[in-house]
């Protein structure tokens, strides 16, 4: 198949690049390729893994990321429910890395999998153009990390699956990690020592309430200074400076300068001020924030018939709308009709 054309976007258009009411200039999309998940992660799935929603065609997301492309996105992550399910994603990724950004330049092209099938994918997704990866990874412990993820033998698919992307050339390879108090987070001081011993940058992300069922509660939280505070006994930080305003991670090395971690923390430290993202649902929807509690049917228009500038025009009015913040934590917090898994993460 071809790469989906488009017609060039107009003056109106470029001048209308995706920005929000409140400035933030827009320039990450992840898009959802299914929200089917291989892992029943505890902190995520009821324990069922069927899809609750429709995945386009390949060529459907091409049209509709190439929209998105022409209004100035540079930076494409796509993700799932579990990304490397989805058939024809080596073909998706190929026409991704041969699209060209507003200024010509090849997209920043990455990908968020659970891992499980990296090993034997790692390679020809590197030879069609991507990127980087994004591992999820909640223990360094097998036992811990089955537990968590239900799925026996996973520990060890991931592990061979990250040291597949690593030879493969998909860094700087980052792994992903969701802590919960009672559950993993007895394993942070031997993350630290994972990244280092693996060449990898851990990641530590704040649980945030997006789970299908009902865990969240503030106290299961483990923040960002908690963590910090746990590995500095072991092996003390130095924290580095962010390489971007958008940058959602606190990056942060080890005294002699080998190994990186960082930490999201989106419940604690929250920063909506410097978002620069939109996604786009398996079944075509955007959300302007994980939190949304409103979604906007770029498909169907795109099924009823509209043209690229009509659609362009509801991208730009739509991102025009995005939220100030989340409201995580507060009093009336509602969570989303959708949970991670099936947003896009
Ligand atoms: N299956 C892929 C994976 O495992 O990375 C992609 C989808 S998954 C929903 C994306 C990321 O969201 C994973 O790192 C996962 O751990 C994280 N995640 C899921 N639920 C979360 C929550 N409630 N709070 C914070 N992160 C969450």
């Amino acid at each position: 198949m071809a790469v989906a054309s488009f017609s060039a976007p107009s003056a109106v258009a470029l001048e209308s690049r995706l920005t929000d009411s409140y400035g933030r200039v827009i320039h990450d999309l992840r898009v959802s390729i299914t929200d089917r998940c291989n892992y029943k992660c505890v902190y995520c799935r009821t324990g069922e893994l069927g899809a609750q929603y429709p995945e386009l065609a390949i060529h459907e997301y091409l049209r509709l990321v190439g929209l998105f492309v022409s209004l100035g996105i540079t930076k494409v992550r796509l993700t799932g429910g579990e990304p490397l399910l989805r058939h024809g994603l080596v073909d998706l990724v190929q026409k991704l890395a041969a699209m060209r950004t507003i200024v010509g330049a090849p997209l920043d092209l990455a990908l968020t999998p659970n891992g499980h099938l990296l090993d034997s994918l790692a390679a020809p997704l590197k030879a069609a153009g991507l990127n980087r990866v994004t591992v999820s990874m909640d223990a360094v412990d097998s036992s811990v990390f089955e537990q968590i993820t239900r799925i026996p033998n996973s520990f060890h698919a991931v592990l061979g699956g990250i040291r597949a992307a690593r030879d493969a050339g998909l860094t700087p390879l980052k792994i992903n990690c969701v802590l919960l108090r009672g559950f993993n987070d007895d394993q942070i001081e031997a993350f630290a020592w994972f990244a280092r011993d693996e060449n990898v940058v851990v990641r530590f992300i704040e649980f945030m309430p997006l789970e299908e069922g009902r865990l969240w509660s503030p106290e299961i939280v483990v923040p960002l200074r908690e963590i910090v505070d746990r590995i500095n006994r072991v092996l003390p930080l130095r924290e580095l400076p962010p390489r971007e305003p958008s940058e959602t991670a606190r990056r942060y090395t080890f005294e002699d300068g080998i190994g990186e971690i960082g930490i999201i923390a989106p419940v604690s430290q929250a920063f909506c001020g410097a978002c620069s993202r939109v996604r786009l649902t398996s079944d075509g929807k955007i959300r302007t924030c994980l939190f949304s509690q409103m979604e906007h049917d770029l498909y169907g228009r795109m099924q009823a018939g509209a043209g690229d500038e009509e659609l362009r025009s509801y991208i730009v009015r739509t991102v025009r709308e995005k939220e100030a913040r989340h409201h995580i934590g507060e009093p009336g917090f509602l969570k989303p009709s959708r949970s991670m898994v099936h947003i896009g993460g």
